[in-house]
């Protein structure tokens, strides 16, 4: 730990998820007490199992649309579904997670008086008319699409920080995440990451949405969970909105080849229909987080491909040994 960086009691919502998870790691190295709260619907004990011993490592199984009483000095809210199809799965209860669980975690930042960071995303902007995405665009989001319960939920909790930040002076930081990918993902998380790799592993054809025109940009996990810890960290007055993902640019189809290339696979690739307001491209304006928290991402698209190539290699493939059989009588 930094010597200047005195120890405190972090509680990082959504933590067994695939970025908590990540992020409860990084802040536990760090040296801080961790309180990890999660209620499984996308997330997994098995993300923070080598972490369950650590008696700086705490964990609680909690819905925060529920109200919870706890004494810490910083909140991250990272608790929500984040792939598509698992925030379509229960649309009520996405925007719920978003807006009662906003409120919950500003609530007890209110009374704590901890310092709280919010996991928006690059959704806030939907499919976007300006690009690259700067912080002061506003957006073009359809209300009451499929993708309005997550867009929606995560633009009115934006709402609550900044009125909780005017209102009651609770310090605020929004971190507007672009796709972020790496080790735990879900390899059934629909994401086109997880599922392009798996699919190239298993040699079974990639699904292009669309023709595959459209595009993104990835950021590795490591990279991300930096940015977030460096949001929180910044002088006060560093509220955000601020973009944090990867600059670099590629369409799906683009990735496609990368993961067929990296994997070796030889899977075809095949066209299916594109979703119902699917973005056609996506990319963050970085300047700010540069400007501000001197950031910006380091690791490279093949390089972190191939680390969450080697990671699902070991999920889908690696034997699990046997267990001993029962002794005899
Ligand atoms: P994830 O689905 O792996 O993690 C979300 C975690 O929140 C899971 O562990 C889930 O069980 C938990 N959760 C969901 N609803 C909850 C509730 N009501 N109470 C308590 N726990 C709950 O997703 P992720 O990719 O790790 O995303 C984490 C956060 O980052 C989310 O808020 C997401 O919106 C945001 N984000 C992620 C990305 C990305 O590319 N990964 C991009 C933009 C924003
Ligand atoms: N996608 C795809 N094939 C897949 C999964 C996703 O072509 O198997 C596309 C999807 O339509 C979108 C992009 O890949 O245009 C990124 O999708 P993802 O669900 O990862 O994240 P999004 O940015 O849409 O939230």
């Amino acid at each position: 730990m930094n010597a200047m960086n005195a120890s405190k009691r972090i509680l990082v919502t959504g933590g067994a998820g695939f970025l908590g998870s990540h992020l409860c790691e990084k802040l536990l190295a760090d040296g801080h007490d961790l309180l990890c709260v999660d209620n499984f619907f996308t997330g997994a004990k098995n993300n923070i199992i080598h972490l369950l011993d650590d008696p700086h490592f705490e964990l609680l199984r909690h819905d925060i649309t529920f109200s919870l009483y706890v004494e810490v000095d910083e909140i991250y809210n990272l608790a929500c579904p984040a792939s598509p199809i698992h925030y379509q799965h229960d649309p009520v209860q996405t925007t719920k997670t978003s807006v009662h669980g906003a409120i919950n975690m500003l609530g007890l930042a209110k009374r704590t008086g901890a310092k709280i960071l919010q996991a928006s995303t690059s959704e806030v902007y939907g499919d976007p008319e300006v690009h690259p995405q700067p912080e002061t665009y506003r957006g073009n989001v359809n209300p009451i699409g499929p993708r309005a319960c997550y867009d929606e939920g995560k633009r009115c909790a934006e709402t609550l920080f900044f009125d909780y930040r005017r209102q009651h002076g609770i310090d605020i930081r929004v971190a507007r995440i672009f796709n972020t990918y790496g080790p735990r993902m879900r390899p059934d998380d629909g994401r086109v990451i997880s599922n392009f790799i798996v699919r190239a592993l298993n040699g079974e054809p990639l699904t292009l949405y669309g023709d595959g025109s459209q595009t993104r940009s990835f950021c590795y996990v490591d990279d991300l969970v930096d940015g977030l810890v460096r949001l929180m960290e910044a002088p006060d007055g560093v509220t955000g909105p601020v973009n944090l993902g990867n600059p670099r640019e590629l369409s799906v189809r683009q990735l496609a080849e990368t993961v067929l290339r990296l994997t070796g696979s030889r899977s075809s690739l095949e066209e299916a229909p594109l979703p119902e307001d699917d973005p056609i491209q996506r990319c963050p304006d970085t300047r700010l987080a540069k400007e501000k928290l001197d950031w910006r991402p380091a690791i490279e698209l093949e390089d972190g491909l191939e680390m969450t190539i080697a990671y699902f290699k070991k999920l889908l493939f690696s034997i699990a040994p046997k267990p001993a059989p029962p002794p005899r009588e």
